[in-house]
């Protein structure tokens, strides 16, 4: 094999059934991200990988780990995984799971999953015989390591996906702690889409001479995403967004809040206006937020509503806009919500809201950390109808909200023609007599936080987690923010 030739997996060390998985997965030709890790991976070396989602580093950092497994055989220790992946967020957790599961096809590996807001019995079981990878979220995998439930001594594969968002959901002192069980011989991968000091300490704490891997930029967006910044007064967001999605060309729109307060506030508004919508968030059980993803997935929902955390990582093709409903307070979040679109060399756009009298700073350092200006130009006018009326065989109950609950599916509370938007001409900044969507102008709502660590922080009895394993109680860094 020649050093140069990077043109397939073959030639990158990939082999047999796994070449053959990957193959039948759609993968022929290997993207940059694992040209430059997988070879030095299967060397032996520790990686560094700044890398979005998008950019292939699922199928980098597993395959090789998958190459090294498949020659070890069946037998393990109870309890034990030979490799761990960590990830911040179930979501993304449950992606890595899958691509690992398809490209492993044929060659006897066993998953486990284990993360928080679904069954531990199901992942205590799981455990019991050992796995060849373990998939994990930090809170509940420190839970059962702590319950003696999963034993990590046998681990030499370990890989910290997307470091810079375990860091902004107050996962650092776990990661570190789960770091600190595992295999002292073990070979480690971290990969992060930006590397804020915090992480680069991490690195030089838990990789040995690492092997640095980069295919963009720090903090650049995709070259593929057209971006646009709507000046708008908050109140009068949720009536512009109404009008901008009735343009046919937003065929699949990811839509970013903040908070999740904000979330389900957006998501009535656009379920009211007759848009089919399912919102993803913290405070939603897992298999209402599988749920909304599959239906997005799949086509049946065409809006989805997220907060940053909840869709961190999330990787649905074909997502032609991302909304920024609101700026976000960390400005490397923008990069990470527009990757949602653009993806696989597809065209994306990204559309931002912003509220010139309280937004100001968070467009500025935006601006900084993509180094660029972004074009601020007044919405369009709607370009079509409204929808005519609300869906009426909406089957997921427990997911509409409580006020709504009770009544037949699709039928709302109040008089639903009051809260309809009203079309009319604004005269302020949008002095030029375009027209906007009014609404209600309901104020947002509050800075919501912290159920995705809540919700695992507590052991079998409900209880807190004890030493030494003890849980972090607190994020260590943007612990107000929402989930
Ligand atoms: P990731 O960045 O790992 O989330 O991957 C993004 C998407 O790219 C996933 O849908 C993968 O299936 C796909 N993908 C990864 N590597 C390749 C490849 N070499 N060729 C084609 N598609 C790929």
């Amino acid at each position: 094999m020649s050093n140069e030739d990077l043109s397939s997996f073959a030639a990158l060390g990939i082999t047999g059934v796994l070449l053959k998985g990957v193959e039948a997965a759609g993968m022929t030709e290997p993207k940059p991200i694992q040209q430059q890790s997988i070879p030095a991976q299967l060397a032996g070396h520790d990686i560094l990988g700044i890398a979005q989602t998008g950019s292939g580093k699922t199928a980098a950092f597993s395959l090789p780990i998958l190459e090294k497994i498949i020659g070890l055989g069946d037998k393990r220790k109870g309890k034990t995984a030979r490799a761990l992946i960590l990830a911040p967020t179930r979501e993304l957790a449950v992606q890595i799971e899958q691509t690992i599961r398809t490209v492993s096809k044929n060659a006897h590996i066993s998953t486990a999953l284990v993360l928080g807001g679904v069954s531990r019995l199901t992942q205590i079981k799981r455990m019991q015989g050992g796995v060849d990878v373990l998939i994990a979220t930090p809170g509940r995998l420190t839970d059962l390591v702590r319950e003696n439930c999963i034993d990590l001594s046998e681990t030499r594969w370990l890989v910290l996906d997307e470091a810079d968002r375990m860091l902004d959901m107050g996962f650092i002192n776990d990661v570190k702690r789960i770091a600190k069980g595992t295999h002292k011989n073990r070979q480690t991968a971290l990969f992060s889409a930006t590397m804020p000091k915090e992480i680069a300490s991490l690195a030089q704490t838990l990789l040995r001479d690492p092997v640095r891997v980069e295919v963009a930029p720090q903090g650049t967006t995709a070259s593929e995403i057209t971006q646009i910044v709507h000046p708008v007064v908050t109140k009068e967001k949720r009536s512009m967004l109404s009008g901008l999605l009735t343009d046919p060309a937003m065929k699949t729109v990811i839509v970013f809040t903040r908070t999740k307060h904000g979330a389900d506030a957006v998501t009535r508004h656009l379920e009211r206006d007759g848009y089919e919508v399912a919102a993803i968030h913290g405070n939603k059980s897992q298999n209402a937020r599988q749920r909304a993803l599959n239906g997005f997935r799949d086509g049946t929902v065409r809006i989805l509503v997220a907060t940053d955390i909840a869709a961190r990582g999330i990787d649905v093709p074909g997502i032609t806009h991302v909304v920024n409903y609101d700026l976000p307070d960390e400005p490397e979040t923008y990069v990470h919500r527009i990757g949602r679109t653009g993806r696989n060399g597809a065209d994306g756009a990204s559309i931002t809201l912003y509220d010139p009298g309280t937004e100001n700073q968070k467009l500025r350092a935006v601006e900084r950390v993509i180094r660029n200006k972004l074009p601020i130009k007044d919405a369009p006018a709607p370009k079509g109808p409204m929808p005519e009326r609300p869906r009426l065989d909406k089957p997921e109950i427990a997911d509409r909200p409580a006020s709504n609950r009770g009544r037949p599916s699709g039928q709302k509370a109040g008089n639903r023609n009051s809260s309809r938007p009203k079309f009319r001409t604004e005269r302020n900044h949008e002095d030029r007599g375009e027209a906007i969507w009014t609404n209600d102008g309901r104020s947002e709502g509050r800075n919501e936080a912290r159920g995705e660590q809540r919700n695992s922080n507590r052991g079998p009895s409900g209880q807190p987690a004890k030493k030494p394993y003890r849980r972090s109680r607190r994020p260590q860094n943007g612990g107000g923010r929402a989930a």
